[in-house]
């Protein structure tokens, strides 16, 4: 949403945005705390409608604002091998700004050592199964064009909007119309894109209730049980991510204020934490940071819907911590060398997992199995994932759109209005 920064506190997004996660807390604590758990279904139904409506919008949008964005980012290049630099830059910053994740993860789990102690066995076969890395990057091409898009799967997609965007560029005067074709729709998907942010306020206080009185959510008390330095570790380690290295990051390399970003961007980052989908969350987080903060348009449009996908710092991280807790928990001793194994295939399977709830959890048996732990230990760590993948989302997000800005940067190092708060 386009609300100018002058308007009253309560006009702005992000504003109602939080107002209505606090009213959504209110209610559900208040339910939770007065009714019998097997009455929550019928205080949570409406909510879970709501909520499940927003999540269609915003559903809906995500395909056609990829193919045109991107198309429309690409076509406006100089020329193509412009995009391959722009490729090679986006992608090392995301592996290199994963990797910090994930070593942040690995040194405060070291240091506050989850799960010692706890002599747990490891749980039966839960029965999931991650797909194949080499699966996940054979499904970057599609088989089908129209299946792709239909499926609604991002990276698919993007490989058809670079593909279109680079004919249109290599074609030049020849594609006049069919590059004027996606300028105009791509505005036409922005306005909807920006209808559809309007109901974020409500959209994602439903979602939050629908979260807090679901059933798997489990009894808040186990959170600060045995389950309790687990979670600090997690969100510990998120915390520096994204309070301090990002922001390093902003600061010095993209020359952007944090704070003037991070309030761009507080829509994006509580509508992440109330889907937990990264992709879901896509149409919001474009706004926010092409509207909002003004970073580059070429730079959003291709690095965003990439990043919604590869980049997940809140997952590695995740997954690593994770991985030691069910170690620790279990009894085994790792060491250096497998520590090291944790980080670089927490990377990966971070990569490879889609960005929806709970994908992070199933990629982690990748980790696991890698030194030597049984799969199934992912189990150990259900009954607190949901909320653990609301505030990984959030840093997945906020990772993807420091990215964009630090890409915008590097597209457009002179450019004095670049968000600079
Ligand atoms: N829910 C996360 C996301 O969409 C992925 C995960 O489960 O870690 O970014």
């Amino acid at each position: 949403m386009t609300t100018s920064p002058d308007s009253a506190w309560y006009k702005q997004l992000h504003w109602q945005i939080f107002i209505g996660l606090l009213v959504a807390l209110v209610y559900g604590l208040v339910v939770r705390g007065a009714v019998d758990p097997s009455q929550f279904e019928s205080y949570r139904a409406p909510f879970s409608f709501v909520g499940e409506l927003f999540i269609r919008l915003l559903k809906l949008i995500i395909i056609p604002l990829i193919l045109t964005s991107v198309v429309t980012g690409i076509q406006s290049l100089k020329e193509p091998s412009e995009l391959g630099r722009l490729g090679v830059f986006t992608v090392g910053y995301y592996l290199m700004t994963t990797l910090l994740a994930v070593t942040v993860g690995i040194g405060v789990v070291n240091v506050l050592q989850p799960g010692k102690g706890l002599n747990l066995s490891a749980p039966e076969d839960g029965g999931l199964e991650p797909t194949p890395l080499s699966e996940v990057f054979l499904n970057i091409v599609p088989e089908n064009l129209f299946g792709a898009f239909a499926a609604g799967d991002m990276l698919p997609t993007i490989f058809v909007a670079i593909l279109t965007g680079l004919a249109i560029l290599a074609a030049g005067e020849r594609a006049s119309l069919i590059r004027k074709f996606f300028t105009q729709a791509n505005d036409l998907v922005l306005m909807v894109t920006d209808w559809i942010m309007a109901t974020a306020p409500v959209g994602v206080a439903a979602l939050f209730v629908s979260t807090l009185l679901d059933p798997k959510l489990g009894d808040l008390a186990t959170f600060f049980g045995d389950m309790g330095i687990y979670m600090v570790s997690v969100v510990g380690g998120l915390a520096i991510h994204a309070f301090v290295i990002l922001p390093l990051i902003l600061l010095l390399i993209a020359r952007i204020q944090p704070f003037f970003y991070l309030s761009a961007l507080a829509p994006a980052l509580l509508t992440a934490f109330s889907t937990a989908s990264s992709s879901a969350t896509y149409p919001v987080t474009h706004e926010c940071v092409t509207e909002r903060a003004k970073v580059d348009r070429k730079a959003a449009d291709f690095v965003l819907p990439l990043g919604a996908t590869i980049n997940m710092d809140g997952t590695a991280l995740y997954e690593a911590v994770a991985a030691v807790f069910i170690a620790n928990a279990l009894g085994f001793d790792l060491t250096f060398a497998q520590q090291l194994i944790i980080v670089l295939t927490a990377t990966l399977a971070a990569i490879g997992a889609a960005g929806v709830p709970s994908a992070g959890l199933v990629t982690m048996i990748i980790v696991l199995e890698s030194v030597g732990l049984p799969g199934t230990g992912y189990a150990l760590v259900v009954a607190v994932d949901r909320i653990l993948d609301m505030c990984r989302t959030s840093v997945n997000v906020w990772g993807d759109s420091v990215g964009a800005a630090v890409v915008g940067r590097f597209m457009s190092p002179n450019r004095a209005d670049v968000a600079s708060g």
